[in-house]
């Protein structure tokens, strides 16, 4: 695969077109993460071109910033709006970071980003982010937590996170820590397919600077819409901090004894707390009546960690998916040229789909 010199580093430069497929900012954090576990440079055209407000974000900016630090890298057209990207990676460095993303900017995507480079890595990293880690559209704080790290945990590699501060969408303001130790023996794929027994199911809402009421309302629609109850303890509000909010975000943590799901829904303007409650608790059924393992946002997500070793170890794995989402399309298509592993996709009788690394 790395047979080809290029001018940069003396391998073939991954080039990916960023419209393809979901066309978002998950072609950019996948592609700068395989550039950095490969050493390959990375070409990336077209970068969110059907958007509304096309090419990087801050968001995808800081994101670009976080590899470069971590891999000692270069990159070129990293400005607002730019819908070209060359990165060119240099050696990876495990150590002690700090990522302040403007505004609500996900905490967690950044950590996504260098979160494949850093479990790869010589030694222990500690990384510090500043920014949002509750915001629509990535995943929240509690999913990483609860559901990712787990998985991660039995490929050998440790993530432990912390949570200082929330921060929300618009104002974000939230901190959070992680410590990524690599894998001290060889990393260990595994097939995901079953979620093995029911153990825990609850539903949390979070409401901090705002009417108490809103979390009050929007418990009592879920716990109405599942079956949850206070007395269960599966009806919780946890405790904010100070500076927290506002910000409005509803969670579903269903545990099972091989995987636990998180899902997450996020108050707004305009959208009554009946409606945040009723949108999760559909979220939450239709996971449930399916049989995979995964959800749709944590299938496009184990993906690369898994792919990683999947590449590392020469070992096949496999996980089920409730549904074949695009961000997963997309992720299996961006994974498959960046990695000499191929991963594919195909529906199973009962419904799920099996991915194939
Ligand atoms: P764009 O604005 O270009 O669409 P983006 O950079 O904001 O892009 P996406 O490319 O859409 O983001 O990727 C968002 C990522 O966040 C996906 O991996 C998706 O699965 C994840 N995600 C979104 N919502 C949740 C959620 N509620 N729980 C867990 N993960 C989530």
């Amino acid at each position: 695969m790395h047979s080809t010199l290029s001018q940069s580093n003396g391998l073939q430069p991954l080039v990916l077109d960023g419209s393809q497929g979901e066309g978002g900012g998950q072609i950019l954090r996948t592609g700068l993460a395989l550039s950095m576990v490969t050493g390959r440079p990375l070409r990336i055209e077209r970068i969110r071109a059907g958007r509304a407000k096309p090419g990087l974000m801050r968001q995808h900016l800081a994101c670009v910033q976080a590899a470069v630090q971590v891999s000692g890298g270069q990159a070129e057209g990293a400005e607002l709006g730019s819908q070209s990207l060359q990165f060119t990676p240099g050696a990876v460095q495990a150590g002690d970071y700090t990522f302040r993303i403007a505004g609500a900017g996900s905490c967690l995507l950044v950590l996504q980003t260098v979160l494949p480079a850093l479990m790869l890595a010589d030694g222990a990293s500690r990384v510090q982010l500043a920014g949002g880690t509750h915001n629509p559209m990535a995943p929240p704080f509690d999913f990483l937590q609860r559901a990712y790290a787990p998985l991660l945990a039995r490929l050998g590699v440790g993530l432990e996170l912390a949570l200082e501060r929330r921060g929300f969408y618009p104002a974000g303001g939230g901190l959070l820590h992680a410590q990524i130790t690599p894998a001290t023996k060889a990393l260990a794929p595994f097939d995901l397919l079953e979620r093995g027994a029911p153990l825990a199911a609850w539903g949390e809402a979070l409401a901090p600077g705002l009417a108490r009421s809103v979390a009050a309302r929007e418990l009592e629609e879920l716990g109405r819409r599942l079956g949850w109850t206070q007395e269960a303890g599966q009806l919780r509000t946890p405790g904010v901090r100070q500076h927290e909010g506002p910000g409005n975000a509803v969670m579903a943590t269903l545990e099972y004894a091989q995987v636990t799901e998180v899902f997450c829904q996020f108050g707004e303007r305009g959208l009554s707390a009946e409606t945040v409650a009723r949108k999760l608790a559909e979220e939450v059924r239709a996971y449930e009546r399916s049989t995979a393992a995964t959800g749709p946002h944590l299938a496009d997500q184990w993906m690369l960690p898994l792919a990683l070793a999947v590449w590392r170890t020469g070992q096949e794995a496999r996980y089920t998916a409730s549904e074949l989402t695009d961000h997963t399309r997309t992720n299996a298509a961006v994974i498959s040229a960046g990695l000499p592993v191929r991963v594919t996709t195909e529906p199973r009788d009962d419904g799920a789909i099996l991915v194939r690394v």
